[in-house]
């Protein structure tokens, strides 16, 4: 269940932010798979690991869906206000009911100090769910009273092609509590499976009230690795994690957004 929403806040004061994308589609990792959610998609991103498949790079001009989950985009100029986000998400709110506002990059927490007063107007709107690479912990910290829902990432070397970051991430889990949510990790056929083990443990030491997300990593439209070797992996996690899963990513298979 999500938390209890915070009262009214004024959004006068709210500053102004660039965007790449605003979309309803159904929440296509983890946890939440089906859900209908709000996209709001934020630019910039501090890493670039191998199997991005995401444009996140700022840019002039915004895209905002016509209606819900059609397809269609209008283009707005950049930076939006928080009262036109707000415009569309109520909007939609009366064509069709979204579980959720999902605040997604690129990586959103480089605009936490922006975001810091926009989360508090938005979740009078709808739950608010965050998705971040789970790395940049202070802002995490100035966030958390305004998130009902993190999907955080453990970076693996050996697929994200990223240099270590361990230490990152275990300062990140350390700052989960008491948020509900998912510990996502990314694994293909070019896993170490002490990778693994190493970010089963840290997520078992710090975070062991959130579920452990193996996610495949997917390649022409299909998991990357055979649901042999998931077995294999969810069973090695699971020696340091009692919540371990294995969940696909959905919309390759549904050719959704
Ligand atoms: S953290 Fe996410 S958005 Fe950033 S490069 Fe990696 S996959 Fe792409």
């Amino acid at each position: 269940m999500f938390g209890n929403l915070t009262m009214p806040v004024p959004a006068t004061a709210s500053p102004d932010i660039p965007l790449i994308e605003i979309f309803s589609s159904l929440q296509g990792e983890g946890l939440q798979i089906g859900c209908r959610q709000v996209f709001i998609r934020f630019p910039g991103c501090q890493l670039d690991c191998a199997y991005c498949d995401t444009k996140f790079e700022a840019r002039d001009i915004c895209r905002i869906e016509t209606l819900p989950g059609n397809g269609v985009f209008r283009h707005v100029s950049n930076p939006l206000s928080l009262f036109s986000v707000i415009d569309v998400i109520d909007g939609w709110q009366l064509q069709l009911p979204h579980q959720a506002i999902s605040i997604t990059g690129g990586e959103p927490l480089l605009h936490a100090a922006q975001l810091s007063a926009w989360l508090p107007v938005l979740r009078q709107r709808l739950p608010i769910v965050l998705e971040t690479n789970g790395l940049l912990t202070p802002q995490l910290i100035e966030l958390r009273p305004h998130i009902d829902f993190i999907s955080t990432d453990i970076k693996l070397p050996s697929v994200s092609g990223q240099a270590d970051l361990w230490g990152q991430h275990e300062a990140f889990l350390r700052e989960l509590h008491p948020l509900e949510g998912q510990i996502k990790v990314v694994v293909s056929a070019q896993t170490n499976p002490a990778e693994i083990s190493r970010a089963a443990q840290l997520a078992g030491a710090y975070a062991p009230h959130l579920p452990l997300i193996l996610q495949p990593e997917t390649r022409a439209g299909v998991p990357s690795v055979s649901g042999e070797r998931l077995l294999e992996w969810q069973c090695l996690a699971s020696r340091y994690h009692a919540q371990v899963r294995v969940i696909p990513q959905m919309h390759p298979l549904l050719g959704l957004l």
